[in-house]
């Protein structure tokens, strides 16, 4: 690695750490010849295969202007797009593949979406997933409704369980 500054050769690394969502390892560096220091920020390569064919890098930045649109007037923030996609990277990077296809992040898109907001995940669904017909909206919120429930049921489930533990005995 170049010193930045003096374009030496060479550089030592004075410090490692792996960054908290473990896609990427940050190294401060000095070197020898003019004594500065930088960081250097390491990631493991993850590409896109678009259906033209191109390849590119995987990025949170397209993920977040992807579903941006669909979350227009949403109560969804930056930040919350921002987690989105930190979500999307994870759930692809414990894929295991090094390369995948814009369907597939699509995909992995749409279980976060779903948590955010479900207006914002049916806009989105509904490009992915070419919905061109009522019955294609009716499934989907069918299954949103689905799971709204089956959630809600655990979530009862377990109050129900910490009421009966926080119950005295004896
Ligand atoms: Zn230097």
């Amino acid at each position: 690695m170049h010193c930045p500054f003096c374009r030496h050769a060479d550089s030592r690394v004075i410090d490692s750490r792996t960054s908290d969502d473990g896609a990427s390892i940050r190294r401060r560096r000095q070197c020898p010849e003019c004594n500065r220091r930088f960081t250097t920020i390491e990631t493991a390569s993850l590409s896109v295969v678009k259906r033209s064919g191109v390849t590119e890098p995987f990025s949170r930045e397209k993920i977040v202007n992807g579903v941006r649109k669909a979350c227009q007037g949403r109560p969804v923030d930056e930040d919350d797009l921002a987690l989105l996609a930190q979500r999307v990277e994870e759930t692809i990077r414990a894929s295991g593949s090094a390369e995948l296809d814009a369907y597939e992040v699509g995909l992995a898109i749409l279980g976060p979406l779903r948590d955010l907001d479900e207006v914002a995940y049916l806009r989105f669904a509904s490009v992915y997933q070419s919905f061109d017909s009522l019955e294609d909206f009716e499934s989907a919120i069918t299954s949103l409704r689905v799971e709204r429930d089956e959630r809600r049921a655990a979530l009862e489930a377990d109050a129900v369980r910490d009421r009966s533990s926080a119950t005295p005995t004896g």
